[in-house]
């Protein structure tokens, strides 16, 4: 294979900033491509495949129903436009005509955050009218009860560490307000890792991102309940046409889903096995403070948490920029830079590789 960095002029980049876009989000295994490859070289009745890994992995993971389509963010938009329409087709040709009046999305305020996108660029793609529901710093259950109306379409749930933590009301919660009032509720789970907790908890529309815990191609698992699959599935002959996803990626995806399953994900008590030689050395290096911390959303994931401190010649905001400015370009969780602390997400990075990264650091720190 030609060196794809070379002929376009590209930096090589080592990712460890965790599972981002902006980066490619992850790399494929060598089973998935081979999916990929299957897939890209055969051809299919489309909408069988669609209708069959979906169900297939419904069926596994024990959901009612489920299906694969481009993104998360597509997602939204068709789940969305589904619980609108209702199934209706003249509502697939005219997703905003005025006879649509139930287009309210309900969403928690401190949820409605920007991912890549705002989630209610999505709301509004798909024909919602968004909803906020409580405060930046607090929704509770009542919050999101006081804005149903007789036009409430959806409640939306953003289950993310982008979102607001704190008095923030649970999934569970949620769930209850959406079900007293007969409404469905839909769970952006984009990066989460579990695939049976909120199907079992009975959310009606769960989605994840198919490039994030799974490693999969850029695609999403849609999980969940009849009837709302045959109307979101409805909507590839409407707005979802402008979101198509392959056959190749149906098919990597497909295989990624149920390797994670069969494998899991990379464990917490490995990453922290592996961050501990790097936190020492990191902690050898004048003006810097290392330890290993938890995923701030409490989930399984350890990262190295390192303080930029006064004995540095530079501060954190110049040391990630110096990282990324040569090939290989070091990619790092920059959120908290501003108060002198950068992570690293070693999920995607090799030992050789951290190696190189505390040698660039010490470089840089000289
Ligand atoms: C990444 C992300 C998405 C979008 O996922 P894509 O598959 O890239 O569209 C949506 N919501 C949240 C909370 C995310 O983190």
């Amino acid at each position: 294979m030609e060196n794809v960095y070379e002929k376009y002029g590209l930096k090589q980049v080592v990712n460890a900033s965790g599972k981002m876009t902006i980066l490619g989000v992850s790399k494929v295994s060598d089973d998935v491509l081979e999916a990929q490859k299957f897939g890209g070289q055969h051809f299919f009745e489309m909408s069988d495949l669609v209708l069959k890994t979906g169900q297939h992995l419904a069926k596994v993971i024990g959901a009612e129903d489920g299906v694969v389509l481009a993104s998360a963010s597509a997602a939204i938009a068709q789940s969305v436009a589904a619980v609108i329409g209702q199934g209706s087709m003249h509502h697939v040709y005219h997703p905003f005509d005025e006879r649509y009046t139930n287009r309210e999305i309900i969403i928690p305020k401190g949820q409605n955050v920007d991912y890549g996108t705002p989630e209610e660029v999505m709301i509004e793609l798909g024909g919602g009218k968004v909803v906020e529901a409580g405060y930046a710093n607090m929704c509770s259950k009542e919050h999101i009860e006081m804005m149903i109306t007789d036009k409430t379409a959806a409640i939306l749930y953003v289950k993310s560490h982008h979102a607001v933590q704190k008095s923030m009301l649970s999934v569970k919660d949620a769930l209850e307000v959406a079900h007293k009032h007969n409404l469905p509720l839909i769970l952006d789970a984009a990066a989460e890792e579990d695939l049976r907790k909120y199907v079992d908890m009975g959310a009606d529309i769960v989605i994840y991102s198919g490039a994030k815990a799974f490693s999969g191609p850029s695609s999403c698992l849609t999980l969940g309940k009849k009837p709302y699959f045959d109307w979101i599935r409805l909507q590839s002959k409407g707005i979802g046409r402008s979101m198509k996803i392959g056959k190749d990626n149906i098919l990597g995806l497909t295989k990624a889903i149920e390797d994670y399953l069969e494998f899991g994900p990379e464990t917490g008590d490995s990453m922290k096995e592996r961050l501990t030689p790097f936190v020492k050395e990191l902690n050898e290096i004048k003006g810097i403070d290392a330890k290993i911390v938890q995923d701030a959303a409490g989930r399984d994931i350890y990262r190295a948490s390192v303080t930029v401190n006064n004995e540095a010649p530079i501060d954190a905001l110049k040391l990630i920029e110096e990282l990324k400015k040569d090939s290989p370009a070091v990619y790092t969780r920059e959120y908290r830079a501003n108060m002198g602390i950068i992570e690293f997400d070693v999920r995607a990075v090799h030992e050789s590789e951290m190696t190189m990264i505390v040698d660039k650091i010490k470089q840089i720190m000289k």
